[in-house]
């Protein structure tokens, strides 16, 4: 595996013929994951941009200004994850989505997905669900809230065909935090580099143990301005034991 450190291993600056407009950036990235997004697509992508910079004042959302930067690094990367979902509606919940990555693009390129984005600072989530009524998606909500609190509540428990996560915590941590929310059959997919898992791995035996998932595949992203992308993909086997998650706080102080 590489050992390049880095939180999503692109430099950004152009695409693979050299393109550097986010919009053709964007198509050469979604042809090499065999995915083609329509112009309404990428004009919703184009508007999401616009929002996320001009909100970047009000709310912490991202330190990515450059739209071709936002392109890859974002929305390539959350558009990812769609090579790892299986087809037909799914319901998907992304756990601490901040300003909806990976779950907003991923709703963007597949209108048919139910999506609930979970995000614990509410000036966030609030942000996350004006730009969901901004774009017109339907099928999408952000919700306030701890995932630890918010995987007890009957509606959500066992309720997602598949979760997802980038950026919020350790493998072992995520798994306590996005499994509850999977029903047995269902998968997790946790968006990583290859140095931060070849760390994290390791430490995600005994979680995997004691909550029922098993890693179906780890899977590098395809993308050839993301080198040091790659998707964990793990399958949850049977139903999460009823005492986690532990109380808010507890996975990350003290990781399974
Ligand atoms: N997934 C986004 C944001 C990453 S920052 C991205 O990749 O760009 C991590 C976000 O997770 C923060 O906004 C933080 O508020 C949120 N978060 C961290 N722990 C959480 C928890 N236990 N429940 C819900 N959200 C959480």
């Amino acid at each position: 595996m590489k050992e390049t450190a880095g939180t999503t291993g692109t430099t950004g600056g152009t695409g693979i013929t050299g393109a550097t407009d986010p919009q053709t950036i964007l198509r050469e990235g979604c042809a090499a994951i065999g995915v083609s997004l329509s112009p309404a697509q990428l004009g919703a992508l184009e508007r999401y941009t616009a929002l996320l910079r001009a909100g970047k004042a009000e709310v912490s959302l991202t330190t990515l200004t450059d739209p071709v930067a936002i392109a890859v690094k974002h929305f390539l990367d959350s558009l990812a994850v769609l090579v790892v979902l299986p087809p037909g509606p799914l319901r998907l919940v992304d756990v601490g989505t901040g300003a909806g990555f990976p779950g907003l693009p991923l709703k963007i390129a597949r209108p048919g997905l139910e999506v609930v984005l979970i995000e614990a600072t509410g000036k966030k989530a609030a942000w996350v669900q004006r730009t969901i009524e901004t774009l017109g998606l339907e099928g999408a909500r952000a919700v306030t809230g701890r995932a630890e609190e918010l995987a007890r509540a009957p509606s959500y428990r066992g309720r997602f065909d598949v979760a997802t996560a980038r950026a919020v915590a350790p493998l072992a941590v995520l798994l306590e935090l996005c499994l509850p929310f999977v029903r047995p059959g269902g998968r997790f997919v946790a968006l990583k580099t290859h140095a931060g898992l070849d760390a994290e791995l390791p430490k995600a035996h005994r979680a995997l143990e004691v909550l029922g998932g098993r890693v179906r595949e780890v899977r590098p992203v395809e993308v050839p301005q993301l080198p040091n992308r790659v998707l964990v993909v793990v399958d949850l086997e049977r139903p999460v034991p009823e005492q986690y998650p532990r109380r808010p706080g507890v996975p990350a102080k003290r990781p399974l």
